[in-house]
């Protein structure tokens, strides 16, 4: 088959590969129908996530159709459309049991990067890809949901929702920031409204994410960069501070940025990867009593989403801005990383 490798910093190819195989009575083969890039491919390309090695094939997205089971595997079967989990679960170890899907214990002996395709086992961004723990990492998908749609709760929607929105602990009426508007800023403005945030600041540099997040539901944009940006936020709450502030993009500054707006007692949910060590000023924050928040995302609550997205309720293929073949990934991949010219949000990549 033909895959996306890794080949260490800076470096991917487009390449012959074996077909996955069957290793465990829990796997499934699912065959890559729709597949996309996350800004965490990107962390990986640049060698921000060391524990990836060279040689993985990349990807955590992902629709498919099951081509072959394990013996042991019930829910699922052959010919069934399904999305694809980041995360693969076996659902019935201790972590799973309290909803940590993220660090399953599962019997390959992992937790945290060990489950997410692309990481410590290969990906989806491949002609086809073994899923471990079949019954919990794959969801049977209705005929009403599209391709497009489904794809970003592979990921996207979820990350936002449970490491920004539950982990942030919005509540009816709260001011809710989301700083970056990328997708995954996007999927948490789109799901603070579950909750029922009673205003919603998108935060970001980029004026076209800006205008994008309005759509997904920010009731007040903010351009960063500019000296004002901090009072142009507080402004919104009369000066007290938002309830929650959401970090969506990755970098120290942005969750510097999420300590100064966020109210004395209120919360900080980091939801980007970090690939550089993050000042934590305890000896300012102490004194403002805030929780901060931060974690893989564990997709527990995709049944969830799913109904959500097949109600219309989350506007998830609005996401997807660019459509490519399996052939074309590498220019799928320029595309996703050149956002600010191309306006990329997600990238599908078909078969
Ligand atoms: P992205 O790069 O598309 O979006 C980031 C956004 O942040 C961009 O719109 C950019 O303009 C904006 N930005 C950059 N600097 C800024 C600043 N100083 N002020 C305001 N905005 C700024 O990324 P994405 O795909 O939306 O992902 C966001 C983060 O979430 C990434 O770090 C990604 O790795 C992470 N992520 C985390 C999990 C998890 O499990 N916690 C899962 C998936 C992705
Ligand atoms: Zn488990």
């Amino acid at each position: 088959m033909k895959a996306l490798v890794y080949d260490g910093p800076g470096q991917k190819t487009w390449t012959d590969r074996p077909d996955p195989r069957i290793l465990r009575p829990t796997d499934a083969i699912v065959r890559i129908d729709t597949t996309t890039i996350c800004g965490t491919d990107l962390h990986i390309l640049k060698g921000d996530v060391p524990a990836v090695e060279a040689g993985r094939i990349l990807g955590h997205e992902g629709v498919g159709t099951v081509v072959e089971t394990g013996d042991s595997v019930e829910s699922i079967s052959v010919g069934q459309r399904v999305l694809i989990s980041c995360i693969k679960s076996c659902g019935h170890c201790a972590n799973c049991k309290i909803g940590l899907y993220s660090h399953c214990l599962g019997d390959e002996g992992r937790s945290g990067m060990g489950w997410v395709f692309g990481h410590l086992i290969d990906g989806t961004q491949a002609e086809f890809v073994r899923v471990p723990y079949a019954d919990n990492s794959l969801y049977a998908l209705p005929d009403s949901v599209t391709d497009a749609e489904a794809v970003m709760l592979s990921d996207i929607l979820p990350t936002g929702f449970e490491m920004g929105v539950q982990y942030g602990q919005v509540a009816p009426g709260d001011v809710v920031a989301v700083i970056g508007a990328g997708p995954v800023g996007l999927a948490a403005i789109a799901t603070a409204g579950l909750y029922g945030a009673g205003a919603i600041v998108a935060i970001d540099l980029d004026e076209n994410r800006l205008e994008q997040a309005r759509h997904f539901g920010a009731t007040h944009t903010v351009r960063s960069g500019r000296p004002e940006w901090r009072d142009d936020v507080l402004a919104v709450t009369d000066g007290a501070g938002v309830d929650v502030a959401i970090e969506a993009v990755g970098v120290p500054d942005t969750f510097t940025m999420a300590t100064e707006i966020v109210r004395p007692g209120g919360h900080l949910a980091n939801v980007g990867v970090h690939g550089k060590p993050v000042p934590l000023h305890v000896e300012n924050l102490w004194i403002q009593n805030i929780s901060i928040s931060m974690g893989l995302v564990n997709t527990n609550t995709t049944p969830m989403l799913l109904k959500l997205v097949a109600q219309h309720k989350i506007p998830a293929e609005r996401l997807a801005t660019h459509r490519f073949g399996f052939d074309q990934v590498l220019d799928a991949y320029d595309t996703f990383s050149r956002a600010a010219e191309t306006h990329a949000l997600k990238v599908l990549i078909s078969r």
